[in-house]
């Protein structure tokens, strides 16, 4: 298997402290349960879902940020370092981050050539002239002018931001890029732009994205695969033609229903019942219960597995498997 980045049965299970209630204890919240994909090289999975769903810590487990307490994360075939210690900051060379705020990600203090230079200098590049080429080089790239690079974060536009920040991600050629929201705190206009430029320099430069977003509009654009995230698990896992044009899981079905469209034949809106479930409580069953208009007696008991449905697609909703099921329960 020549995949990138291999993700396997990852749990993310952290013991916090219940406000409510005396008194206090520690409890059990499931952030990551049971999380598996992989992602080839030079390809784009987003990872999606409402907030809280697990996405982020997935995203930083992968990069070694969070720590798991189960299954395996390989990254070119080998299980990440530990953080922290030299073997992992080599290896984060290779993979690389990108947050949604870049004036939060950028030092305010600092012209953002430098910064743009400063992976270079901490990984080695001790000529001078060859860090400010590739410094040249990569901004040149990703669409901001060389001259801009004496410029302060709060002069360039919030666009520009963002591309100042790609152009620090990319300057060490990664392999991977982990793309946490990265348009959102952005202006609608400058977001086109910056998922153009996305597109482009991964056909360029053959880097692969896990992306991920609550903005499914965007993700249809830039993704090869789509892997549907709830309370801490995966939903549903397919290609983003068949998931957005024909969603088997409930929770897919409600979320693609909410896309803005600009066709004017009517698309049925499927509004959810409340919020997702506290994470410290999940339900018992399948866990999108409380909330699925389809929920029948087995899945207040069983939780459905994630499996194949034969399209190239897996699921998990008992419904998909034996849709005549609710006729034998
Ligand atoms: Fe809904 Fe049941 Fe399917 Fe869960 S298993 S998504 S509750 S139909
Ligand atoms: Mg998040």
């Amino acid at each position: 298997m020549n995949d990138l980045l291999q993700v396997d049965d990852l749990a993310c299970h952290f013991s916090v402290r219940r406000d409510h209630g005396f008194p206090a204890r520690r409890v059990p919240l499931k952030a990551v349960d049971g999380v598996s994909f992989s992602l080839a090289a030079g390809r784009t999975l987003a990872l999606v879902g409402e907030s809280g769903c697990g996405k982020s810590t997935t995203a930083k487990a992968v990069l070694g940020l969070t720590h798991k307490t189960g299954g395996d994360v390989l990254f070119k075939g080998a299980p990440l370092p530990k953080a922290g210690t030299r073997e992992w900051r080599r290896q984060r060379q290779d993979m690389q981050l990108v947050f949604q705020d870049p004036l939060a990600a950028l030092d305010r203090r600092l012209p953002i050539g430098r910064q743009i230079e400063e992976p270079l200098h901490i990984h080695g590049v001790d000529d001078k002239a060859q860090r400010r080429e590739t410094v040249t080089r990569i901004m040149t790239a990703i669409g901001l002018k060389p001259h801009q690079a004496a410029s302060f974060p709060h002069e360039l536009s919030g666009g520009q931001r963002q591309r100042a920040v790609l152009a620090r991600a990319l300057v060490l050629e990664p392999s991977l890029l982990v793309l946490d929201e990265p348009i959102s705190a952005l202006d609608v206009s400058i977001q086109a732009q910056v998922i153009n430029l996305l597109v482009e320099l991964q056909e360029r430069l053959g880097v692969a994205y896990l992306f991920i977003s609550h903005d499914l509009k965007v993700v249809r654009q830039i993704s090869h695969e789509v892997a549907v995230m709830y309370l801490g698990r995966i939903v549903e896992h397919g290609d983003p033609e068949t998931i957005f044009t024909a969603p088997a899981h409930p929770y897919t079905r409600a979320l693609v229903s909410a896309i803005p469209t600009v066709r004017t034949t009517k698309r049925e809106r499927i509004i959810l019942s409340g919020d997702p479930p506290n994470p410290i409580d999940t339900p018992p069953g399948c866990p999108f219960h409380t909330r699925c208009a389809q929920a029948f007696e087995r899945c207040r008991i069983e939780r459905p597995e994630l499996a194949s449905t034969g399209d190239g697609r897996t699921v998990a909703c008992h419904l998909a498997h034996a849709p005549d099921v609710r006729a034998v329960a």
